[in-house]
């Protein structure tokens, strides 16, 4: 089954944001990095995110991509380019009302909109477990 090859370029995504506060590797949710062991902090937060990330990196070897490449199934990338064309639907909506509008209530109906549009794409995450198409 072929599966498209993101190149994507090199981003320090493991940056920590506020006190200890990191995203991790795998799932890029939000975590407390505090509490490593040997001094080192956690990149990963949960097991399951480390052991995907595992796998995914031995993977990666298999296939011969470097680094900054990465396999993820068609569906998913669909699935996130779907929500990206619905966010950026509702961002033309808003811009057009309000160049329009002039009333506070119009601002919190494009404020609402968007944030309806953007909502799905925070709370996208890789899927758990192993590409199975
Ligand atoms: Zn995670």
């Amino acid at each position: 089954m072929r599966v498209p090859r993101w190149g994507i370029g090199r981003r320090n995504t493991d940056t920590v944001t506020k006190s200890e506060q990191r995203r991790c590797k795998w799932c890029r949710r939000p975590f407390d990095a505090a509490t490593g062991r040997q001094g080192r902090p956690r990149l990963y937060c949960r097991r399951s995110c480390r052991q995907r990330d595992y796998e995914a990196r031995r993977r990666r070897e298999e296939l011969g991509l470097t680094e900054g490449e990465l396999v993820i199934a068609r569906a998913q990338l669909d699935d996130l380019a779907d929500k990206l064309y619905v966010l950026e639907a509702a961002v033309e909506d808003v811009e057009r009302d309000l160049a329009e509008a002039s009333e506070g209530r119009d601002y919190q109906e494009a404020v609402a909109w968007l944030l309806d549009a953007a909502r799905p794409l925070v709370q996208w995450r890789p899927a758990q477990g192993p590409a199975s198409t």
